[in-house]
């Protein structure tokens, strides 16, 4: 995988550049994953070209050549999950445990939309008008722009790129700057899939420009984007200006409640899980650990030796919990917001240190606040990093309003032993993802994902609901005699 360069996937053909990406390993500054071919607008122009010819073919292919295409590109994505893991590991800084387990997952999203190109039924029914009959069915919608994230850069094109070719769309990925080494194994793997040329195409490059070009094309039907709340807005905008279908995840702002009758290693364990894996870099991410005065003293304890226990080091290295932070930028960013907190009067009990390791990288101790409140900035804006804070509230009936006063709504989550509790929280919090003893982040593939407020725009995600934005419905009347 070092050395040389990897080209853009367009109409079928390995399309070189004049400019290229270098893909540094954020846990060890001396490693390049690679050099990648950095796409133009032009090169943009044409997948774009290439995927609206392909249409015609695809948009009509036979159900079973979809599923066999899908299920050669889950295979082996789940049989070289172990070597793809670790490259994905190097490029973004989670974990080597954690890359093999989004390979074996992103493998999983194609099997999944494998089976479900065998199962687009559509509704019949009687008309108002008797001796008609109603017909509802689903078609494809036409050429899809992918942009994805650098957080989880083969799990997120996983989610899009399999659903949008298992109802017969056409698709361009623009993959995110930093990570372009999963999506350029993802295209290698589809380039011997047998699916037909132009159908999927890869442009590596930069939001600015080819992402730019991308998403304001004319000759795109919809996209698809999950990222920063920002970028979602412009895109959306633009989007509208062509009449395009938009579908976009963002950020979040996610609470984990902690009730006094929680089981209390539960409440820690999902408390470190959710805040602290993968760095802290999810979407899903629990930044907002909201604990009932009667367990708060005893949680932040067992918290803070769980988190003493915790191994940050070089990826690759077994036994480390939390890997790199992507990139300089971000570890500034998130150093930055500790001293917004400290500032703002949050206490500081455990971790927020840049780290100096063995090899040179960006690491940081995972962190924890207390004695913060939901008004205080390091509560209300995403962070993207290791660090946390604790809101201490009365009771329930507070902790589902600090819990729903956010400008975001993705996941939430609440530790408790009262069925009533649970229930009453399931029921009222405002998130697109509701979890009862289990930690924030962690989804699954066959169930609908996506949140409220400023962190989803669109139809869901993921499941049978992704058909709703992977197809265009339509009606058709007949009078059979
Ligand atoms: P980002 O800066 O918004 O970038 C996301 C993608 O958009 C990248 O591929 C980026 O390209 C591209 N882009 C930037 N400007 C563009 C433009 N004008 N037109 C078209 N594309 C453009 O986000 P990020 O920094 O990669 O990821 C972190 C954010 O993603 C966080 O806010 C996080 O919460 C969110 N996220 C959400 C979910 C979810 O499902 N809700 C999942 C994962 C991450 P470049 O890489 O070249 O900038
Ligand atoms: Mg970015």
């Amino acid at each position: 995988m070092t050395g040389g360069i990897f080209k853009n996937y367009i109409n079928g053909e390995w399309v070189g550049s004049d400019a290229s990406i270098r893909n540094i390993n954020p846990s060890d500054l001396s490693d390049i994953v690679g050099e990648y071919a950095k796409a133009t607008p032009e090169h943009c122009e044409n997948a774009i070209a290439a995927a609206n010819q392909a249409f015609q073919g695809w948009s009509q292919s036979a159900l079973e050549q979809r599923k066999a295409i899908l299920d050669f590109i889950g295979a082996e994505l789940i049989a070289r999950k172990d070597e793809i893991g670790a490259i994905l590991a190097r490029e973004e800084g989670k974990t080597l445990a954690e890359g093999i387990g989004e390979v074996a997952r992103s493998g999983q999203f194609f099997q999944y939309y494998g089976a479900e190109a065998l199962r687009l039924m559509g509704e019949n029914t009687a008309s108002v008008r008797p001796g008609v009959d109603v017909e509802v069915h689903r078609e494809p919608l036409g050429v899809i722009g992918i942009v994805t994230p650098w957080n989880f850069p083969m799990a997120v094109a996983a989610w899009k790129v399999a659903p949008a070719l298992c109802y017969g769309n056409c698709v361009v990925l623009k993959p995110a700057e930093l990570v372009p080494a999963s999506a350029w194994i993802l295209a290698d793997i589809i380039s011997r899939s047998g699916l037909p040329a132009g159908v999927f195409n890869l442009v590596m490059g930069s939001g600015r420009d080819v992402g730019e070009t991308l998403c304001t094309s004319a000759d795109i039907q919809a996209v698809t984007f999950t990222g920063s709340v920002a970028v979602g807005r412009h895109i959306a905008r633009n989007a509208i200006d062509n009449m395009a279908r938009v579908q976009l995840e963002m950020g979040s702002k996610n609470a984990l409640v902690v009730l006094n009758d929680a089981d209390l290693d539960i409440a820690v364990q999902c408390a470190v899980a959710g805040a602290y894996f993968g760095t802290g870099q999810k979407c899903t991410a629990s930044s907002r650990i909201i604990v009932e005065a009667g367990i708060h003293d005893q949680f932040v304890e067992k918290m803070t030796a769980e988190m003493n226990k915790l191994v940050v080091g070089n990826a690759m290295t077994p036994g480390v919990h939390i890997g790199a932070v992507v990139d300089e930028r971000q570890l500034l960013q998130n150093l930055e917001y500790m001293e917004v907190a400290k500032r703002e009067g949050a206490e500081l009990v455990q971790g927020g240190e840049r780290l100096q390791l063995e090899t040179e990288g960006y690491f940081m101790s995972p962190a924890l606040f207390i004695n913060t409140s939901n008004t205080m900035r390091i509560n209300r804006e995403e962070v993207f990093g290791p660090i946390a804070c604790v809101i201490k509230v009365e009771n329930y009936d507070e902790a589902l309003a600090v819990s729903n006063d956010s400008d975001f709504g993705l996941t939430s989550g609440i530790i408790t032993n009262s069925l009533a509790a649970a229930g009453h929280f399931k029921r009222h919090s405002k998130s697109g993802c509701v979890m009862v003893n289990l930690p924030t982040a962690g989804t699954d593939y066959h169930v609908p994902f996506g949140g409220r407020k400023a962190s989803s725009y669109g139809p869901r995600e993921q499941g049978q609901y992704a058909r709703d934005f992977y197809t265009i419905i339509k009606t058709n009347y007949s009078k059979p005699y």
